[in-house]
């Protein structure tokens, strides 16, 4: 089976699996008990993790707060500095190509009276940073939250303007960072205006149900308040409640680890397949395919590309035995993708799309089966 769905989840690394093992055997102590050694291991096995992310990022390893995946992640960003700074203004800018989870979210908060802009993107899924200027200065919000990479059609934004944008008006900025940590270099100490980042472990071969909420500290070193999605004991600094879920966190370290280890020969290898298939589709199909990408600033790996002539369910249905491949995020004949509307394809062009997002294990010559199919 030739995978080619990683934007919805990726295979498990063997040396995270290994990892992890032994916090879901011996090693099951729970990290916030003291002194005895099962609690001092499950406390520096949680820190040496927090540790790798916090270095994959270029943030301090006390702005890492781990959640249960970036959903949580950008529930707790929305909802909490919604409540926290109610007093301040209620709203939110964001943009009309965000994942369900920042989407939805922004909706149920316009049922409780916030006011949220969504703005609007370009044929490859960007904002212009001059709407969003303008938006701010109309109605200066408390929180902007952008999209880094799109989850389909693998655009990059421009968050160094954007974090630039944020920084000089002094607004909270949160990315949705999810699709490209550990694609793309992400260095926080380099964007400023960035107080809040999400993420996942699975997106970059580690487990599920673990991620990264970054809660960067002011530059006084005070602490960035707002308020909990999850009330409790407050493991992880107050921010969020929870028995820490150590062999998850040990994965994500790991996986954190091996992405910075691994980024640039990645970044090299996966835009080299990336080139390899359009190739080949493109013989295929006698030209008659189109990019939905751009081909520059975008995450490597991932290509949205109309297939003409060919619907795009029957044709991931019928290779379905033989490569696993995706239309894009919740595209179905009677609902069609938010993000591919949004950056103005027609029903006929989502019906052709089909969204191919590739792994660094993979060889070129595993992509020699669409030329046989
Ligand atoms: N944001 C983006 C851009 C995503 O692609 C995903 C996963 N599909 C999420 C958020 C949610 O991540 P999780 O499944 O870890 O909650």
């Amino acid at each position: 089976m030739l995978y080619l769905d990683n934007s919805a989840t990726s295979k498990i690394n063997e040396e995270v699996l290994e990892a992890m093992l032994p916090y879901l055997k011996e090693e099951f102590g729970n990290p916030s008990s003291k002194y005895y050694t099962l609690a001092e291991n499950a406390k520096k096995a949680v820190e040496t993790a927090r540790h790798h992310v916090a270095s994959l990022l270029g943030c301090e390893t006390d702005e890492v707060i781990f959640t249960s995946g970036a959903s949580e992640s950008n529930n707790m960003v929305l909802k909490g500095v919604t409540e926290y700074y109610a007093n301040q203004g209620n709203h939110i800018i964001t943009t009309n190509v965000e994942h369900p989870s920042v989407q939805e979210t922004c909706q149920y908060l316009e049922q409780k009276g916030t006011r949220v802009t969504y703005l609007e993107v370009d044929k490859y899924g960007r904002i212009d940073v001059e709407e969003l200027i303008e938006k701010i200065k109309e109605d200066p919000p408390i929180l902007v939250s952008i999209i880094w990479g799109n989850n389909e059609i693998g655009s990059l934004n421009d968050m160094k303007l954007v974090s630039d944008i944020c920084a000089k008006n002094n607004i909270f900025l949160h990315t949705d960072a999810t699709q490209v940590v550990g694609k793309v270099h992400v260095d926080l100490n380099q964007y400023p205006g960035i107080t809040f980042l999400s993420c996942s472990a699975h997106k970059l071969q580690g487990p599920k149900g673990i991620g990264i909420c970054v809660i960067k500290k002011h530059p006084d070193g005070y602490r960035t308040k707002l308020t909990p999605l999850i009330h409790g004991g407050g493991q992880e600094f107050d921010y969020r409640s929870g028995t820490l879920a150590v062999h998850n966190i040990v994965g994500m370290g790991k996986a954190a680890e091996l992405a910075e280890e691994h980024q640039e020969e990645h970044y090299t290898h996966l835009s080299e397949l990336e080139t390899y298939l359009i190739e080949i589709l493109n013989d295929k199909l006698d030209g008659k395919i189109t990019l939905n990408n751009d081909n520059k600033n975008k995450i490597p790996g991932v290509l949205s590309i109309q297939l003409h002539g060919i619907n795009n369910e029957l044709f991931i249905k019928k290779v379905s035995n033989v490569i696993a491949l995706s239309t894009g995020s919740a595209c179905s004949s009677t609902k069609p993708s938010h993000v591919l509307s949004a950056i103005g394809l027609d029903i006929d062009q989502i019906r052709t799309t089909i969204r191919f997002s590739l792994s660094a294990d993979i060889k070129k010559e595993d992509l020699d089966i669409f030329k046989s199919l």
